[in-house]
């Protein structure tokens, strides 16, 4: 269980070499956190403020953030950008689409993207969210007292490649390194230690200022995996801002029309402050204008019920996509600044059963979890290492007809196992040739063969009397084991292969592209994210690869030769010039090939036993 404790912020003893930060970039408000001496602590600024405004100001020569920028809102609106997040990864008609011409001057980007006027320029969402990462890392350095070495950044469960995509290039534009992109609710999951219960489903509910987010994790075998993802993005604590301002406005007996902008504004303001207060008080005196009047959690709660329905019903929503019941979930997490409000709480508790975690300060817990993960990819973790990857390609075996039945999917989160049945085609079929194969198309021929082994000396029974279970393994690296077992007779037969390993980037690239023809996602976004993925992949299993057997299989030029190529590959890193990034990879995977055949037929021949039987598995289904 990791132990969370709330600090003294800018009094850290300088005894680490390095840092990375997690950071929570919200809709509404972002966090930046560290972890120190296995602690993870939110950073605050010299008032004591964790919570940064997701807001930047930007005035002829200057560019404010956080708080002080949300001052601006009401005297400069046009120059003062909130809400952000939600066009990261949009183009233009999208934007217009969310309203933000109707609040800003839009105009068009060269490739479709929205810009927003403001007296220090065009600014895009990267560049906008850019200056929100560049603060809060400022804020990190120095607290930290050094640069960072890096960052994990959350984002929604749901966002897609764009978003992600765009949340990595503002990273990069402030200078961040992104060490991983993560998702809100699994960040969450990692804050509260939820792997060291096991194995099991947990629920993360997510009410933020403007946006609602239920996800469902599994937790198995060491990774959390986001089986289903629900909500509402203009669903939040505004709007409970909005039934309380409508309160007032009723009770107060006030024409909303003739309010100027400015009362308007402070009438939101007075509605927030009254929802907060109400998370403690049973009763509180609300003043407005020249009227004063009496508000109770009682009428709160009265007014917010269908609100809170609403999100009950998604969550009933999500538990159906993940063909779940009540009593399958094992613990229910709050995050999100609105689960304050008691009301949440209790409508959770009741639809869920059981008490929802709530220890964790709901708006940092987010950056805390991410802070964590940092720290463990960093290497600086005590315990147990957390892990999170993704497999570049989907991983399958070949059954009757051609066909690939996948296994793996790709994008899934590595280290990974899954398995699944197989029975036999024929009367007294005796062996099954196991392939297995890579890539996302359903026929054998569009995807790539990897490796072939034989399970052998199952006895004759009728077809599809036998029961054979093959399972994929992929460890932390991306390398992948699979094995068969007949389990009516305990015969097992296993192969190791390495996945990514001698795959060139276009490769990988050309099968992505013939199985997405139909959707359509930004192929180009994808393709640097699938190639830094591949980069990344291919150091570690490269470097693995050298420390194992450049002894066995290679002379002192040929190792000399690989490990220059590696390092020109390390030293392009996280450059988001695709085609660089691409030349360094090909040049990396060509070093390799020799010692990658020699490595695989050293495998293989360990593997496979000579002689060649024609069966196929059989999909059992
Ligand atoms: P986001 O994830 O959208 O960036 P947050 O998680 O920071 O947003 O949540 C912001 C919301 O939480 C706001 O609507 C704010 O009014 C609400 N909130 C903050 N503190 C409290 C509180 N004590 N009681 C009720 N609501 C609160
Ligand atoms: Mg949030």
């Amino acid at each position: 269980m990791v132990l969370l404790q709330i600090s003294e912020p800018n009094q850290l003893p300088a005894n680490k070499q390095r840092y990375a930060v997690g950071i929570d970039l919200g809709t509404t408000n972002s966090v930046v956190a560290i972890v120190n001496e296995d602690w993870p602590l939110a950073i605050a600024d010299p008032n004591e403020n964790v919570l940064v405004p997701s807001i930047v100001h930007y005035q002829q020569n200057n560019i404010e953030v956080g708080e002080v920028a949300k001052q601006a809102v009401t005297y400069d609106p046009l120059n003062t950008i909130y809400s952000i997040k939600r066009l990261m990864g949009r183009d233009f008609g999208e934007a217009k689409r969310l309203g933000f011409d109707r609040i800003y001057h839009l105009s068009t980007s060269a490739n479709n993207l929205p810009l927003i006027k403001t007296q220090a320029g065009e600014k895009s969402a990267v560049q906008i969210s850019a200056d929100i990462l560049s603060f809060l890392k400022k804020r990190a350095q120095k607290t930290v007292g050094m640069e960072l070495s890096g960052a994990v950044i959350t984002v929604p469960a749901y966002f897609d490649d764009a978003q992600r995509q765009a949340t990595k290039d503002a990273a990069a534009v402030a200078g961040l390194k992104v060490l991983r992109l993560l998702n809100e609710p699994t960040a969450a999951a990692i804050a509260y230690g939820l792997e060291s219960g096991g194995e099991g489903m947990h629920v993360v509910f997510d009410l933020g200022g403007g946006t609602f987010d239920i996800s469902i994790l599994h937790f198995k075998q060491g990774i959390f995996e986001v089986i289903a993802v629900g909500g509402d993005s203009a669903l939040g604590g505004d709007d409970m801002d909005d039934l309380i301002a409508n309160w007032i406005i009723q009770q107060a007996k006030l024409n909303l029309d003739l309010l100027s902008l400015t009362e308007k504004r402070k009438l939101l303001l007075t509605a927030k402050a009254a929802k907060e207060e109400l998370t403690t008080k049973l009763e509180i005196t609300i003043d407005f204008n020249k009227w004063q009047g009496h508000f109770t959690r009682r009428e709160f709660n009265k007014l917010i019920e269908p609100l809170l329905i609403k999100t009950l019903k998604y969550c009933q929503n999500a538990l159906q996509d993940a063909e779940l019941q009540i009593k399958d979930i094992k613990d229910v997490i709050l995050v999100g600044g609105a689960t304050r409000t008691p009301a949440v709480q209790e409508y959770v508790a009741k639809f869920f059963q059981k008490k929802p975690l709530a220890n964790i300060d709901p708006d940092q817990v987010v950056a805390l979890g991410a802070a964590i993960q940092a720290n463990a990819l960093l290497g600086q973790a005590s315990g147990e290492l957390l892990l999170l990857d993704v497999l570049p390609l989907s991983l399958g075996l070949e059954t009757m007809g051609g066909l690939v039945e996948k296994i793996i999917y790709r994008n899934a989160t590595i280290p990974t196992q899954k398995s699944q049945q197989f029975t036999t085609y024929k009367d007294g079929q005796t062996g099954m040739i196991v392939h297995i194969v890579q890539g996302e198309r359903e026929l054998v021929q569009d995807c790539r063969s990897l490796a072939k082994f034989e399970l052998k000396g199952i006895p004759p029974m009728k077809a599809g009397m036998a029961k054979v279970e093959v399972i994929f393994q992929v460890d932390a690296d991306g390398l992948l084991s699979v094995s068969a077992k007949e389990l009516s007779t305990g015969i097992e037969s296993k192969i190791n292969v390495m996945p990514s390993y001698g795959l060139t980037e276009k490769e990988i690239t050309e099968m992505l592209q013939a199985s997405f023809d139909h959707a359509k996602e930004d192929i180009q976004v994808r393709q640097l994210r699938e190639q830094q993925v591949v980069a990344e992949h291919l150091l570690v299993v490269v470097k693995k690869a050298l420390q194992e057997d450049a002894d066995k299989y290679l002379s002192q030029a040929e190792k000399n030769k690989i490990i220059a190529s590696l390092q020109h590959l390390e030293t392009i890193g996280t450059t988001q010039d695709s085609l660089k990034l691409k030349q360094a990879v090909t040049e990396l995977e060509q070093a390799t090939q020799i010692f990658a055949e020699r490595r695989m037929d050293g495998n293989l021949r360990e593997a496979l036993q000579g002689v060649s039987i024609e069966e196929l598995p059989h999909a059992k289904d």
